[in-house]
């Protein structure tokens, strides 16, 4: 079958087990139901993926770091915000395998060591700010970087573009075979899942990893930035990534399908909507459950608009990512 042999050339590549908890749980908010008027709606609990500060990041870590181990890397350059996410992850998977950390920021350095930056700096970490600068000029300077430290006789890794490359989408390719495991275990039923698109990373693993089981999830991407188009784009390159490192492709006459929504990326990325905000304060009141302002409270608000406005039927799911050390430092 063909999601055995998907399984199987998964298996082959190589990753670090730095998930402590796995599978994430998976169940159901039956206040949520209530509430929303919708029958059946689930989480997918990603942010308790049990390292650091839990999230997805984990998940696409547990590729990187084995590909740096692989690569005789004797260090881990990542960059980010102060209050990145794959920050503090890479951090903190440094701190357990063992790999100096060197983190790029493309912001000031903060009066207050707050939230994730408080994180990487507990972890260990080499934090250095470069101003606010674009996210293009923070990467060339983390590859100047790299290459003074190549001259200098290390081995560095550069964890690019935000883990969201095929070989870090490779965790959600994985945690989609995981999804789908415990839909059959649970008896659920066909799954829409829903999950964030920012550079596309998480999508395109996810959307991989289903196509190549024979589709058993729908799965919706709330853009939390871009428009449509252009993050299709990411996820199509990031998919052609994974193909090439997995050695599989949809049969001639196939291809991947997927819903993606733009309509809730309020004012870009960070920039939260009323919507969003007030879905921060409501699903903790209601649920005692947190999602930030970037990523995870606007993939609820557009799940919200789109069950509550019957575009789905049937089982839906949150997939929540994470995020929660970023929320000490958005308020
Ligand atoms: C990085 C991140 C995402 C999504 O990222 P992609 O770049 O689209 O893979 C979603 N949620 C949280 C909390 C994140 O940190």
């Amino acid at each position: 079958m063909r999601s055995f042999e998907f399984e199987n050339a998964l298996n082959k590549i190589p990753r670090l087990d730095l998930a402590a908890v796995k599978p994430t749980p998976l169940y159901r908010l039956a206040k949520l139901e209530k509430e929303w008027g919708y029958p059946q709606i689930y989480i997918k609990r990603d942010d308790l993926t049990g390292l650091g500060q839990g999230g997805n990041k984990v998940r696409c870590l547990e590729y990187l770091l084995a590909d740096a181990e692989k690569q005789g890397a004797d260090m881990i350059i990542a960059g980010g915000g102060s209050q990145s996410n794959l920050c503090s992850l890479t951090a903190a998977a440094c701190a357990l395998t063992g790999f100096p950390c060197e983190l790029v920021m493309n912001d000031a350095e903060p009066k207050r060591t707050e939230g994730n930056l408080l994180l990487d700096r507990l972890c260990g970490a080499q934090v250095r700010h470069i101003g606010p600068v674009s996210f293009q000029e923070r990467n060339a300077c983390m590859e100047e970087l790299a290459e003074k430290y190549r001259l200098s006789g290390r081995r560095p890794y550069v964890i690019r573009n935000g883990a969201s490359t095929g070989m870090g989408a490779l965790g959600y390719a994985k945690a989609a075979a995981e999804i789908a495991g415990q839909c059959r275990g649970m008896d659920i039923g066909r799954l829409s899942l829903f999950c964030p698109g920012g550079n596309g990373g998480v999508a395109a693993g996810l959307i991989y990893g289903n196509a190549m089981m024979g589709s058993p999830l729908d799965i919706i991407v709330i853009s939390v930035e871009d428009e449509k188009d252009v993050l299709e784009e990411h996820i199509r390159g990031i998919i052609s990534e994974e193909e090439q490192i997995v050695g599989m492709k949809p049969a001639p006459g196939e291809d991947y399908e997927y819903i993606i929504s733009d309509s809730c990326t309020g004012g870009g990325w960070g920039i939260d909507s009323r919507e969003s905000l007030e879905m921060v304060r409501s699903f903790a009141s209601t649920q005692g459950l947190f999602v930030e302002k970037v990523y995870t409270s606007k993939v609820l608000v557009g799940m919200k608009d789109m069950l509550t406005g019957g575009a789905i039927k049937g089982p839906a799911c949150f997939l929540h990512t994470g995020g929660l050390a970023s929320l000490f430092a958005q308020f």
